[in-house]
């Protein structure tokens, strides 16, 4: 009967697979479309350096990590390579003023966000029939290191790590509403860095290694390593590591999936631990984030620290810090429903078709 149930749940997780494959090839970006956003990303660096004349206009988060779905939002940062620049908010007002009058787009300036930017956006048209939504920020080195270690991980391995990420992308997305950091539940880099917490340290033996904690290959200073007083190295010569790392894990991409919900549905410790890339399964106290007891007067931290990831190089910030109880509670309800529907094994296209009904 143990070998039926193995080959049973072998067939299942063969069928499951390719499913997963051909669910997310289709929602991938066009060829189409990619030229348009850098065509996009051209006109508006073209625009900005009428203002700065030494900025770049650089491309971060999906469309540059290789974990971007059709229509995704583009995430653009502007680098300024001069001494004397403007601050960001200023930046913003100017830009703005720019962009709504020698451009089609809708603009919306941000000047006094917590980090200030401009946002952007096209209606549909007929050579655009989804419209475009961005957003420009300025100086936001960080943002443009972590999305090259998404993107390092990625390359690391494209079929599991790209499956999973983008399905959990669409599944939390727009099948499941869980996807909004504005509403209480977590954002898309959020659930990336989810994704690749257990890969590094869940899953025995790990299917990815850490970046952030392999040697260097030859010394190098403290300057170079650090944006901001936060360490940003990590071991992203990915042909080497090709060459002399291989995972000794063969789980499919449907194994990967079904264990994926299980550790969060029942075995991560939301309330003691932090989930980090970098350091592994870390205890809320030992960062000075533990929940405060309700009715005191750090009501606010507890509402920030309900859920805890940290983020991979500006490690006293809590990526999950809008994740409120009760998108805690709806996150987690939808990890058990994924649970329970492919512990049930059903036929593995209505499997995909069910987990991310509206
Ligand atoms: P989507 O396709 O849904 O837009 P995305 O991969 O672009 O997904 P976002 O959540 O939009 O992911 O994040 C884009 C980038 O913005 C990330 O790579 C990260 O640099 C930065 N970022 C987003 N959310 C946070 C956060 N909570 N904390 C820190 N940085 C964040
Ligand atoms: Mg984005």
């Amino acid at each position: 009967a143990q070998r039926r149930h193995a080959s049973k749940h072998r067939f299942f997780a063969v069928e499951l697979s390719q499913a997963l494959f051909d669910f997310v090839i289709q929602l991938l970006p066009t060829q189409e479309e990619m030229a348009v956003k850098e065509d996009v990303r051209k006109l508006l660096e073209r625009l900005i350096r009428t203002i700065e004349p030494d900025s770049r206009l650089l491309s971060f988060g999906s469309t540059a990590n290789g974990f971007s779905l059709r229509n995704s939002d583009m995430d653009l940062c502007c680098l300024i390579d001069s001494d004397e620049r403007l601050s960001a908010s200023d930046m913003v007002t100017m830009l703005g003023d720019l962009l709504e009058r020698e451009t089609k787009f809708n603009v919306k300036p941000l000047p006094h966000a917590r980090i200030p930017i401009v946002k952007l956006s096209l209606d549909p048209s007929p050579g655009l029939p989804l419209g475009i939504a961005c957003d420009i920020g300025f100086e936001n080195r960080l943002a443009l290191e972590n999305t090259r270690l998404l993107m390092c991980y990625a390359m690391i391995d494209p079929t599991r790590v790209r499956t999973l990420v983008l399905f959990l992308k669409v599944w939390s997305k727009r099948s499941r509403s869980i996807n909004s950091p504005y509403q209480g539940t977590l954002s898309s880099y959020g659930y990336v860095l989810l994704v690749i917490y257990f890969l590094i340290h869940v899953k025995n033996p790990p299917v990815l290694p850490n970046l952030q904690q392999m040697p260097p290959l030859r010394p190098i200073s403290q300057e170079d390593t650090h944006i901001g007083g936060h360490n940003t190295w990590f071991f992203d010569d990915i042909e080497l590591l090709r060459q002399r790392w291989q995972s000794s894990n063969t789980d499919s991409v449907a194994d990967l999936l079904i264990d994926f919900f299980r550790y969060y549905s029942r075995d991560f410790t939301y309330n003691t631990g932090v989930a980090s890339i970098r350091g592994g399964l870390l205890k809320k106290e030992s960062k000075g984030w533990q929940n405060e007891l309700s009715g005191s007067r750090y009501n606010d931290s507890r509402e920030r620290n309900r859920f805890c990831i940290e983020d991979p190089f500006e490690i006293d910030f809590n990526v999950a810090r809008c994740v409120t109880k009760e998108g805690l509670y709806q996150i987690r309800g939808e990890f058990m429903r994924a649970s329970r529907i492919l512990a049930m094994r059903p036929r593995a296209v209505a499997a995909l078709a069910q987990l991310c009904e509206e």
